[in-house]
C-alpha cells in the first residue's frame, strides 16, 4: 500500500503551487526512504510546472536538491544505514545497461534516466519530487552527505553543485585556466565557488553591477556588467571556458566573441527558446559551443566529498511550506542570494 505523505502540488502551469499530499511506493528490496528535512528551489522547478520544456502530468510535485536522514532500508541494501544524511539530485533511475550508464554518466542514458520528478518510474507512475516530507529511492541514485558540509546548505549542491562541477571538471578549469561565469543564481554562484577551488581565474559576467561585492566575496577575481557595451569589447578573445547558467536566451554571438582561440562556451541554462550561433563565430578562433547535464552519479559523491574539502557550501535563504510561491517569484526577478531552501518541518506541521 502506498504511503500518503504531504508536499507542496503544482494543479497546473498556471495556478499556484499548494499544500497537499501525494503517494510514496512501500520500500522495495534495494530501496531507501529518506525523511526530507531540506529541499532546494531550482529554476528547473519554475520551467517544468511553466511548461517550458514541454506538457507534464499534473498535478505534480517538483524538487530535485534534497537533503535527508535514512528512515528505513530495504533487505538488500548494503550502502545506507538508518540515520545516514543522505541526498538526492535531479535523478532516481536509469536503464544501467546502455554504453553511457557503463560509463558512469547515468546521466545521459540512452534509455532515458529516471527524473527525480514529472518522470515515468519503472511501475509507470510519474515521480513525484523533493518538496515533500519523504522519498523512496532505489541505493544506487542515493549520496553521501559529508557531516561538515551543514545539512540545510547540502540540498542545492545535489543540482546547483554538480552541474557546475561537472562542465568544470570535464574542461580541466584549474591554475592558468580562465574561467567565465554568465550569470550569478543559484548554478552561477556555485560555478564561482567551484571553479575558485579548483585554482581558476573566475570573472562573472552579470547583467548589472548590483551583485559586484557579494561575487568577489564568493571568490570572482574579476567582475563586469554585461548591460556596458564596453564589457562585451574590453573581454573579446580572453576566456578559455564560459559557463553560460542564465535562464533566458541572450545573445549567444556575443559571448562567443569572448572566448580566446580554442576556448568553450558551455550552456548549463536550458531556456525555452532557441539561441542560434553564427558559425563565423566558432570558426574564427577554433571555438567550441557546448552544453552540460547534471553530472552522473559518482561524480555527484565526487562533488559533494570535494565541497566537504574546500569548504565549499551555496549561499542560501531558508524559506517555508507557506512561501513557496512568493519564493518562486522572487527566483524569477533575479532576487534570491543565492538559493532558496525550504525548511520540510513547516510543511509536517
Ligand atoms: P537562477 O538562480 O534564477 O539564476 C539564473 C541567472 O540567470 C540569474 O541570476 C540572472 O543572473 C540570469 N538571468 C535571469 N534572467 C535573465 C535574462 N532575462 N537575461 C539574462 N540573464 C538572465 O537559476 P538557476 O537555478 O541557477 O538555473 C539557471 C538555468 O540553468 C535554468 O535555465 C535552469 O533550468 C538550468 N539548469 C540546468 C541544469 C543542467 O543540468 N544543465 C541543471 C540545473 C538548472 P544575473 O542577475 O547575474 O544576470
Ligand atoms: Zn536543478
Ligand atoms: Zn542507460
Amino acid at each position: 500500500m502506498p504511503t500518503v505523505i504531504p508536499a507542496i502540488v503544482a494543479p497546473s502551469a498556471t495556478e499556484p503551487l499548494f499544500t497537499g499530499t501525494i503517494e510514496r511506493r512501500d520500500v522495495g528490496p534495494a530501496d531507501v526512504l529518506i525523511d526530507i528535512r531540506w529541499a532546494g528551489i531550482c529554476h528547473s522547478d519554475i520551467h517544468t510546472i511553466n511548461g517550458d520544456w514541454g506538457a507534464q502530468h499534473y498535478p505534480l510535485t517538483v524538487g530535485h536538491e534534497i537533503a535527508g536522514t535514512v528512515a528505513e532500508v530495504g533487505s538488500e541494501v548494503t550502502k545506507f544505514a538508518v540515520g545516514d544524511r543522505v541526498g538526492v539530485g535531479c535523478m532516481v533511475n536509469s536503464c544501467r545497461e546502455c554504453a553511457n550508464c557503463l560509463a558512469g554518466e547515468e546521466q545521459y542514458c540512452l534509455n532515458g534516466n529516471v527524473g527525480t520528478y514529472g518522470s515515468k518510474d519503472v511501475d509507470g507512475s510519474t515521480t513525484q519530487g523533493g518538496y515533500s516530507t519523504s522519498i523512496v529511492v532505489t541505493e544506487d541514485f542515493v549520496l553521501r552527505v559529508p557531516e561538515s558540509i551543514p545539512f540545510e546548505k547540502a540540498a542545492p549542491l545535489l543540482c546547483a553543485g554538480i552541474t557546475t562541477y561537472s562542465p568544470l571538471r570535464h574542461w580541466n578549469a584549474g591554475p592558468g585556466t580562465k574561467v567565465a561565469v554568465v550569470g550569478l543564481g543559484g548554478l552561477g554562484h556555485m560555478a564561482v565557488k567551484i571553479a575558485h577551488a579548483m585554482g581558476a581565474e573566475v570573472t562573472v559576467l552579470s547583467r548589472s553591477l548590483a551583485k559586484k561585492d557579494t561575487a568577489l566575496e564568493l571568490g570572482a577575481d574579476h567582475y563586469f556588467a554585461t548591460e556596458d557595451p564596453e564589457t562585451l569589447r574590453t573581454l573579446r578573445g580572453s576566456f578559455d571556458l564560459m559557463i553560460n547558467s542564465t535562464s533566458a536566451a541572450i545573445d549567444i554571438n556575443a559571448y562567443l566573441k569572448m572566448l580566446a582561440l580554442n576556448g568553450t562556451l558551455v550552456n548549463v541554462g536550458l531556456p525555452p527558446e532557441a539561441l542560434p550561433v553564427r558559425v563565423g563565430n566558432l570558426i574564427g578562433g577554433r571555438r567550441s559551443f557546448a552544453g552540460s547535464n547534471i553530472g552522473g552519479i559518482a561524480q555527484t559523491q565526487e562533488m559533494l566529498d570535494f565541497c566537504a574539502e574546500h569548504g565549499i557550501a551555496p549561499e542560501i535563504e531558508i524559506t517555508s511550506a507557506d512561501q513557496v510561491n512568493e519564493a518562486w517569484a522572487r527566483v524569477l526577478a533575479s532576487d534570491v542570494r543565492y538559493r532558496f531552501v525550504i525548511d520540510i518541518e513547516t510543511l509536517k506541521s
